[in-house]
């Protein structure tokens, strides 16, 4: 704490010497505003120094980038230039910091939760019957003649007794006998969709751990599959007949691993965007274009914008068009690579119409109640098409609003409620 104080009182002198000047002037009001500005960023600075001695990532964080908010600022002791670009890239430094230790956090929080993989049954919980290979069916002999005779199709692991996982904690455990149990029991059935409904009803919520099945056996049905999720309501005839073909043709082993795998994605789906469904109603476009307020791309990565959640605003940036690949912690299609930003700090999404097809068939499986809420007000089409046009490399205004992940990953999420092209400068040729 001793050296923290010394900062501070570092800071303090170097205010005071930068005003000297203001406040001989007596009473002009500009001066008092220095003042109280001065007073809140020798607050700001030490409530930062203080949190960050301790180890509080978070609370020094949002110090520093409440210090965005000040001005004038004053530049700290022992420096030259812009104090705002000194404060931005100390906000910004610490925002990567705080965003990798939650990263960090999740990763440790699912392997302490699921433990390892099963090696025996390469994490599927089930060995496939070594007679019929899985397929139900093994040909016996009669006299002269082979006939199929109905056959177990799996047994479950020994080694892990079915979870597919070694040293999991009980609950995840619990979990994941349970899906493995739906998953065996509605493979049976003729009809794929029924059996995905079923699996998704019995989970009922997204799992509290992000898991990805093993892509063994069940690699022909999710080719067959469309994007996750999906369900019957919104599917072309074309898809939906290919996904029945697959599924009469796979074995009661396949459609098993299938049904598990892709309640895992959906689930996991959910999950990543559970930040969304915070139980209040979402803005109309008229309301986030009345409130928004400009910000640059550097101020948005370092947490300058006040407040976040239902908080609208604009920035102009150079940026490709929807769908373009890019590694991205929301599983969305309405896509926005934003070449300069930083996705662990950002991510500029829109919903493109297949996201609010994947939103419509997750509040039918129950796992996200509010998904219709939540986009019945969004223009996707309006966008996604204004995204297209603009193509790749030009300069755009964004407006739209800032969601924080509930799990600090990306630190936030830049909802894109309108797009334009931006009327002069800036253009990335
Ligand atoms: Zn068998
Ligand atoms: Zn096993």
């Amino acid at each position: 704490m001793g050296s923290t104080v010394t900062v501070c009182e570092f800071v303090c002198g170097a205010l005071l010497v930068a005003l000297g000047p203001a406040l001989l002037r007596g009473q002009d009001p500009s001066a008092s505003d220095e003042v109280q500005a001065l007073e809140r960023q020798r607050q700001l600075t030490r409530t930062a120094l203080a949190a960050e001695a301790a180890g509080e990532l978070d609370r020094a964080q949002a110090a520093w980038a409440a210090m965005l908010r000040v001005t004038p600022l004053v530049p700290p002791p022992f420096t030259s230039g812009d104090p705002r670009l000194l404060v931005l890239a100390k906000a910004r430094a610490l925002r990567v910091a705080v965003v990798e230790r939650a990263t960090a956090t999740a990763a440790a929080a699912d392997a302490k939760a699921l433990g390892k993989p099963c090696p025996q049954c390469a994490a599927t919980g089930v060995l496939a019957c070594v007679v019929c290979k899985g397929s139900g069916l093994a040909e016996v002999r009669v006299g002269r003649q082979l006939k199929k005779e109905k056959c177990e199709p799996w047994e479950g692991c020994p080694r892990c007794r079915g979870s597919g996982r070694l040293g999991a904690e009980a609950e995840a455990t619990r979990l994941l006998l349970r899906l493995s149990t739906v998953a065996a029991s509605e493979a049976a059935r003729k009809d794929p969709f029924t059996a995905v409904r079923n699996v998704l009803k019995d989970l009922k919520a997204p799992l509290p751990f992000t898991l990805a099945w093993p892509v063994t056996e069940s690699e022909r049905l999710r080719r067959a599959a469309p994007r996750i999720p999906f369900d019957a309501d919104t599917l072309k005839a074309e898809a939906e007949a290919r996904l029945k073909v697959a599924w009469s043709d796979a074995s009661p082993l396949e459609r098993r691993h299938f049904l598990a795998a892709h309640a895992l994605d959906v689930s996991a789906f959910a999950r990543a965007l559970d930040h969304l469904d915070d139980g209040t109603d979402p803005p109309s476009l008229a309301q986030v274009e009345r409130e928004a307020k400009p910000i640059t791309l550097a101020e948005l990565e370092a947490g300058a914008a006040e407040p976040f959640h239902a908080y609208t605003t604009t920035i102009v940036v150079g940026a490709a068009p929807v769908g373009a690949a890019a590694e991205r912690a929301l599983p969305l299609a309405g896509r926005l690579f934003v070449p300069d930003a930083d996705p662990r700090l950002v991510e500029f999404t829109a919903y493109a119409p297949e996201d609010l097809e994947a939103f419509g068939a997750l509040e039918r499986s129950g796992f996200f109640p509010a998904a219709d809420r939540l986009v019945r007000v969004y223009p996707p089409r309006a966008v996604v098409k204004v995204l297209k046009e603009l193509g790749e490399g030009v300069s755009i205004v964004v407006t739209g609003r800032i969601v924080v992940p509930r799990r600090g990953v990306p630190a936030c999420v830049f909802e894109v409620w309108r797009a334009e092209r931006a009327d002069s400068g800036g253009g990335r040729k």
